[in-house]
């Protein structure tokens, strides 16, 4: 591979770990406006910090973990928070119903201005700054400032512009090598083959993780990459922590710790595939190991609050 910017590196094994960048709202509904920010570094968040002025009209596109974290820190600098969601509900690509409704009685509680179903419609502005949203339900709000968290794009343009083989982000094998020989992937910006599917997993453990395996491999080891998902989010004082892939759930249980802790555990033909746990580590603890040795939990002591999380490690 030669470099456009004229030096060039000889390398024995090379291995892209490009991460990924925001997606941005499109310039035809004022994706370039002054005022309109996306999170990714700390430049983002340094870029956007005197905008924080409480009393500030923010409006947060998206209902993900960006747009939902985002949310709680404005609301926690007392910023009035519009949030809008255009899928019937927020989270609704990670999450299964029960925690939407959770982060959606904690955002509410909050005093967020959460909107469901309704999608941004186009940004208005005066001497190019945005100053008021019209959305797609008709009605249009004055703003401030806009937090765009639609997701996020795999960095691949280096990649592709050596001809390496890209599907959902730099395809690699089980181990993870590229297409081209002695190249390699991890982080955000690789995907790999699970369930019959490249996937891509989008968390600072799957970047250790399989980073961690791809050095391996480069050593020689010839071990398959076996994802062990961990993920969290901080909001207000809540603590989330998901183990596990959800992906194909039939069944979700909720234990509910009234006094606080709560956790969404998920099933699939009857096997604990993943959960997601509120401010309640115990839980959360017991759910990995338990997903990580392929093990289950009977879903009858899960939902008994008062039950003995720990016993369900025991042989
Ligand atoms: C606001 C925010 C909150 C998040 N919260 C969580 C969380 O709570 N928990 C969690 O697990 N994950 C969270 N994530 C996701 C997590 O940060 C990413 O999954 C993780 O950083 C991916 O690591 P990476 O090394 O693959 O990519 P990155 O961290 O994106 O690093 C890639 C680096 O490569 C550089 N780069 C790109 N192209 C080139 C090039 N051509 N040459 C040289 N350098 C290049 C980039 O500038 C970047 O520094 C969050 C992400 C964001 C944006």
């Amino acid at each position: 591979m030669s470099s456009p910017g004229g030096r060039e590196i000889a390398y024995d094994d090379l291995v892209f770990c490009t991460g990924s960048a925001p997606r941005g709202l499109p310039a035809a509904i004022g994706g370039d406006l002054d005022g309109v920010c996306v999170v990714r570094g700390m430049s983002d968040v340094d870029a956007m910090r005197a905008r924080f002025a409480a009393g500030a009209r923010v409006l947060i596109v998206g209902g993900g973990y960006i747009g939902l974290e985002a949310a709680a820190v404005a609301c926690k600098l007392g910023l009035k928070v519009t949030l809008v969601e255009m899928a019937e509900r927020i989270l609704q690509r990670v999450a299964a119903p029960e925690t939407s409704d959770w982060f959606r009685a904690l955002h509410k509680g909050h005093g967020v201005d959460l909107r469901e179903g309704v999608g941004l419609g186009t940004l208005l502005c005066e001497d190019g700054k945005v100053t008021a949203a019209e959305l797609t339900d008709g009605t249009s709000l004055p703003v401030d400032f806009v937090i765009v968290g639609v997701g996020i794009l795999p960095e691949t343009s280096v990649a592709e512009a050596a001809g390496i083989e890209i599907e959902n982000g730099i395809r690699t094998d089980a181990f993870g090598r590229c297409s081209v020989p002695h190249v390699w992937a991890a982080g955000d910006c690789a995907s790999f083959p699970l369930g019959g599917a490249q996937l891509r997993l989008e968390s600072v453990g799957n970047a250790i993780d399989q980073a961690e395996a791809v050095a391996d491999n480069i050593l020689g080891a010839e071990v398959p990459y076996q994802p062990k998902p961990w993920f969290w989010s901080d909001q207000y004082d809540v603590k989330l922590q998901i183990a596990g892939l959800n992906a194909g759930y039939d069944k979700v249980v909720v234990r509910d710790g009234s006094a606080g802790p709560v956790s969404h555990w998920y099933y699939r033909e009857g096997q604990l595939i993943a959960l997601d746990a509120m401010n309640d580590p115990r839980a959360y603890m017991v759910g990995k190991r338990l997903i990580e040795a392929g093990k289950s939990a009977d879903p009858e002591v899960v939902a008994d609050a008062g039950s003995d999380l720990k016993a369900l490690l025991k042989p």
